[in-house]
């Protein structure tokens, strides 16, 4: 695979210069994760424009997101070495490869509920060198005990609130991201930090997430 190295330095050139990298640790994750290896061979010319692209099985309900949508996640969230990191909706995996760059793989978790979907992931992971994320294939939404408490949770599927069990993985101190709103349509990115069983929420911006399935997703 060609290295797309001159592609991906414009973007993040491009995302630093409209404002929206301003974090060291993010910019240098952007620069080390080849985006080229987490999208379909098809969409690969694509790789490095700021869209959204398709990934199996192809229904629409699966998307590697935006690239200026990882600094909107990941910089409120203050990622740092050795956090422990849980995502919901793995997608095509760079989202955790990115967050795996930071806090170091052994502390990525990401969950996903589709079987075509963990697969592509676990390869794209694999062949990229990320090898020591925990991939889980189940429904996220109910979160990951056997690891918690998370110093950081990711959710990149949409809800119209924070499902429980999220919020209970959460450690004390721990911050929160998520899309919040109808599903299909354009949500909140809201941030929401646990302490000392206070929350606080932060409003990110406007984003539109595919949708959270599973037990604590919305209703039929
Ligand atoms: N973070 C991904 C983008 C994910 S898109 C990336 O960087 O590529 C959202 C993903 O959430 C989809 O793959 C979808 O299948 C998954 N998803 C939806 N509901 C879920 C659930 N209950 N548990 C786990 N994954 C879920």
């Amino acid at each position: 695979m060609r290295e797309m190295k001159k592609e991906r330095e414009q973007l993040v050139e491009h995302l630093k210069n409209t404002g929206i990298i301003t974090s060291p640790a993010v910019e240098k994750a952007m620069l080390s994760v080849r985006r080229e290896m987490f999208v379909p061979e098809d969409h690969r010319q694509n790789a490095y424009a700021d869209e959204p692209l398709p990934i199996p099985p192809f229904t629409g309900d699966q998307t590697i997101s935006a690239p200026h949508t990882y600094p909107l996640f990941y910089q409120p969230l203050e990622l740092m070495k050795g956090d422990g990191v849980l995502e919901i909706g793995t997608g095509s995996g760079y989202g955790a490869a990115l967050a795996a760059e930071i806090v170091g793989q052994e502390n990525v978790v990401t969950i996903e509920n589709t079987k075509e979907t963990v697969e592509f992931a676990k390869q794209n992971l694999e062949q990229a060198g990320y090898t020591e994320i925990t991939v889980v294939h189940g429904d996220g939404s109910g979160g990951y005990p056997k690891k918690m408490p998370y110093k950081k949770i990711i959710v990149t599927a949409s809800h119209e609130e924070i499902p429980p069990p999220l919020l209970n993985q959460l450690a004390g101190g721990g911050k929160l991201v998520f899309p919040r709103g109808p599903r299909w349509q354009s949500q909140d990115l809201v941030m929401i930090e646990k302490n000392r069983k206070k929350i606080k929420e932060t409003f990110l911006g406007g984003v539109a997430y595919v949708p959270l399935k599973g037990e604590h997703g919305y209703k039929k």
